[in-house]
């Protein structure tokens, strides 16, 4: 008798989706993320009760295949690479193969896919699969993930109040539509709409979808390069800003991240201009060579290790800098110890 043995795979993917989803705000996210990668045009996301009751994203993307929709659901099954050297040059912002196995197993979910011509629709319960039949052929993917945490009670008893879960949501679908100014988003929550953007492809509109248009005229385009760093994006006046960092959105290749280096050239870069407590509004968009990039650091890919990451800093900092300075709309009132 063997003490040592493999899992099952839904107990494994149990204990994934305690990294890749934390919380609402997680599927969210991830599923996003999918549509995203599906070169959809248009994501609507409808959420009930903060994300625990429903969570139900639809997009116009290009589909599953009927006979990859079971595999799709597999741990580590991804469309997105299929070698060691797409790893180092991924350009998705899916690529691990984890995101729908590890909700499955922790909710219920109903998904319906089709490419255009032949269309399925399958109902996983905790892991298991109840049911799976053809269906209509809309091309995208509509998914909807039900009663999360259902059976993790001690991750459903660790759920924040419902204001703080759905205002999880409402910022990581901020970032993603700023990431993709391209894409229509839609955000609903109790049949309340919460955002909307056009898909028009301007940065400066979503940003004042989110921010509200009255701030536009305090939010500033800032665009440099060198040898390995292409940015740009929009940063407020001093004369605009918030008591959180949260209203700073990186985006690394597409992707957004969590950098604190990069948050802190960027607010360095206004000097003595900000007053000491208060941060700006920022979207910032890097361009680089993904050899320079390592995704591949945490399940939820939103901390990303730079190669050359000081160079891109003082980048940062100073396009900031010179573009603030040169804009000289306020005298320097305000000194930061
Ligand atoms: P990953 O995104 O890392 O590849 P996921 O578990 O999130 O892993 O998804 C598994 C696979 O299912 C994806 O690689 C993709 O082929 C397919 N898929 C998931 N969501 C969608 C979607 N909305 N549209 C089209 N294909 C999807
Ligand atoms: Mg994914």
């Amino acid at each position: 008798m063997h003490k040592i043995h493999e899992l099952s795979a839904i107990l494994a993917d149990q204990i994934a989706a305690g990294e890749v989803v934390e919380r609402p705000a997680s599927v969210v996210k991830e599923l996003v993320e999918n549509a995203i990668d599906a070169q959809s045009t248009q994501i609507d996301i409808n959420i009930e009760d903060a994300g625990l009751k429903k969570i139900e994203i639809i997009d116009d993307g290009i589909g599953i295949e009927h006979d990859d929709v079971k595999i799709a659901f597999k741990r580590h099954a991804t469309s997105k690479i299929n070698d060691q050297k797409n790893l180092f040059m991924v350009r998705s912002l899916g690529f691990r193969g984890e995101a729908l196995p590890s909700i499955a197993s922790v909710s219920d979910v109903h998904l319906k896919t089709s490419t255009g011509d032949e269309g399925t629709q399958i109902h996983i319960k905790g892991g298991k699969i109840e049911d799976i039949k053809p269906s209509d052929s809309r091309r995208g993917t509509s998914i909807c993930v039900e009663n999360l945490f259902f059976n993790t009670p001690a991750r459903l008893k660790y759920m924040k109040s419902l204001r703080t879960e759905l205002s999880q949501i409402s910022d990581i679908v901020d970032r993603l539509a700023i990431g993709h100014p391209d894409i229509a988003f839609s955000l609903v929550h109790n049949h309340k709409e919460i955002l909307r953007t056009s898909g028009r492809g301007q940065l400066k509109q979503v940003i004042g979808d989110i921010y509200g248009a009255k701030n536009l005229k305090k939010i500033i385009k800032i665009s440099n390069s060198d040898n390995d760093f292409t940015i740009n994006g929009y940063v407020s006046l001093p004369e605009l800003t918030r008591s959180a960092r949260s209203h700073i959105t990186i985006n690394l290749n597409g992707r957004y991240i969590k950098n604190y280096s990069l948050v802190k050239a960027i607010t360095d870069g206004y000097g003595s201009k900000l007053m000491v407590g208060r941060y700006p509004i920022a979207v910032l968009n890097i361009e680089l060579n993904p050899i320079l990039t390592d995704v591949n650091v945490h399940p939820t890919k939103q901390t990303v290790r730079i190669s050359k990451e000081e160079q891109l800093c003082n980048l940062v900092a100073k396009t900031i800098y010179d573009t603030i300075y040169k804009e000289n709309l306020i005298p320097d009132v305000m000194t930061r110890d």
